[in-house]
């Protein structure tokens, strides 16, 4: 194996787990072997736990521009090892060079603002009458929690860690089992970085380790992030057991495309959006809404689509089964009437016939009640919907259950305000196919694409990550009373 066996870490201490079940861990590029992972116990998990609670209280009393200091020098040790956290994204993900380095920059980006929470999280203070003060401060919850999915192994626990451990909170952190090498080595970065032993930890596992989470007693707050299926549960389970809880889901982002969009910049970003890492982003556009006649958009977007190539531009699918799943899809699509104009159905890659590839896939003439249309497919595939007018378009994206994010090609602005105004989703986008909101502006979609309040990056975070505290003074100025007297 090119990695030694993925270890918990908690106490300062990479520990080996004890858990009786071990998972491969495989690069989907090629199918090789690269590590291996235990599903950890529910004792493993309390030993973590543990190690967060000691160092909750100490951690919580260091002036908030002492822990940022920490994340000063992790942000820095990120930017120096940034060449090698690339290279293992990729191994791990099968995401292309390219994809992982971005992941890797959204990263550092995410612990430079966590490094700003002195500028942003210092509360406030206002003399409401004469003599009284009311003041608020921002206080650590303790122990909180962060359960992340595979597709982005390295940013999506820089979402949580940097902003929740500045904020004063110890951390069991619960990385994907598909790809838990990134988290170990953002671990030790940590610790060369200098964070105080039991700060951040981490325990390895799946659905056990999860519930485990949800149910501990010492646990204050879960965020998730992955499926709307996995979603809906774990926020069920945390806030039966009184925990505060984010849970971010999955997606169908829509793109609506007018007949007065830029054709070149709109094929190239639709293009770009639905491709981008293989489709597995929770921001990938999925359907596309034609409204009116945008053929030569269509055409366009099919000329780019043939240019990426497994292997080369386009990165593999995380599994097999994801794979067929994603296969599964377009079958569906043309048994149901609709018209493959790409087919990635079937991509191999000469010399890495064990890796997991499907090719870009467009597909047009979809119907609203098609598989297609309605359910994330999380693979490179389009599906183009056609209607005659926005309000037509408007109903098939607010039909959706999901709302994470959608966008609008267009050059009138009338026409832009109008989709912002009314497509039903938490990040909105105009000529811009993927619109993740960069810091300090929050990440989070609506309806099944988040459960819970607050969004989980950004300033929306601190919300979440700590408790307001309300003090109100009296100085009693009337009564001419000083030390003195
Ligand atoms: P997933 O839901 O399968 O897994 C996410 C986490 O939950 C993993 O750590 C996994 O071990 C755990 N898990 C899996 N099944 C479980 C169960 N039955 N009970 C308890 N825990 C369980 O998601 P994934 O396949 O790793 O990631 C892809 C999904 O994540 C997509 O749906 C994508 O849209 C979504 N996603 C959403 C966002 C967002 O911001 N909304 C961001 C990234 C990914």
């Amino acid at each position: 194996m090119k990695y030694e066996v993925v270890k918990n870490y908690y106490d300062g201490e990479f520990t080996p787990s004890m858990g009786a079940e071990t998972l491969e861990v495989v690069s989907p590029i090629d199918g090789n072997p690269l590590s291996k992972v235990s599903m950890s116990t529910i004792d493993e998990l309390d030993a973590a736990v543990k190690s967060a609670k000691a160092a909750s209280g100490g951690w919580a009393n260091t002036p908030i521009k002492e822990r940022v200091q920490v994340l000063f020098r992790y942000r820095y040790l990120l930017e120096q090892h940034s060449d090698e956290l690339t290279e293992l994204v990729s191994e791990e993900n099968g995401k292309t060079i390219t994809e992982a380095r971005a992941e890797v920059e959204k990263s550092i980006e995410l612990s430079e603002f966590a490094c700003s929470m002195p500028q942003l999280a210092h509360g406030e203070v206002l003399e409401v009458s004469k003599g009284v003060e009311c003041r608020t401060e921002h206080f650590p919850l303790g122990v909180v929690a962060s359960i992340v999915p595979f597709n982005f192994p390295l940013m999506v626990p820089n979402w949580t860690m940097p902003n929740a451990v500045v904020l004063g909170n110890t951390m069991i952190m619960k990385p994907s089992e598909l790809v838990p090498l990134s988290v170990v080595r953002m671990t030790e970065l940590l610790k060369e970085a200098g964070l105080p032993d039991g700060v951040f930890n981490v325990i390895n596992g799946g659905r056990e380790i999860v519930e485990g989470i949800c149910d501990h007693p010492d646990i204050e707050a879960v965020s998730f992030v992955g499926s709307t299926r996995v979603a809906k549960l774990v926020y069920k389970r945390a806030t039966n057991s009184l925990k505060r809880c984010i849970a971010l889901g999955g997606a169908k982002n829509h793109l609506f495309v007018l007949p007065d969009a830029n054709p070149t910049m709109t094929a190239n970003d639709v293009t770009a959006s639905m491709s981008g890492c293989a489709g597995q982003r929770c921001m990938a556009a999925s359907a596309m809404l034609a409204v009116g006649d945008v053929d030569p958009i269509i055409e366009g977007i099919c000329e780019r689509a043939r240019k990426l190539v497994p292997g080369e531009n386009l990165g593999s699918v995380i599994s097999k089964e994801a794979k067929e799943r994603i296969e599964g899809y377009i079958s569906q699509a043309e048994k149901d009437g609709a018209k493959i104009l790409v087919d990635g159905r079937g991509a191999t890659v000469n010399g890495k016939e064990g890796g997991t590839y499907v090719g870009p896939t467009v597909i047009d003439h979809v119907t609203p009640d098609m598989s297609v249309a309605t359910e994330e497919i999380f693979g490179p595939v389009i599906s183009i919907m056609r209607t005659d007018t926005i309000e037509d378009a408007i109903k098939i994206e607010n039909a959706n259950p999901y709302g994470n994010a959608s966008s609008v090609f267009t050059q009138s602005g009338g026409m832009a305000r109008y989709i912002m105004e009314h497509a039903s989703a938490g990040m909105i986008g105009v000529n811009i196919g993927v619109p993740v909101p960069r810091e300090p502006f929050s990440f989070g979609g609506w309806n099944q694409s988040r459960f819970g309040a607050n969004d989980i990056t950004g300033k929306s975070s601190i919300e979440f990550w700590t408790k307001l505290k309300k003090t109100t003074t009296k100085w009693n100025p009337e009564a001419g009373i000083n030390w003195m007297s």
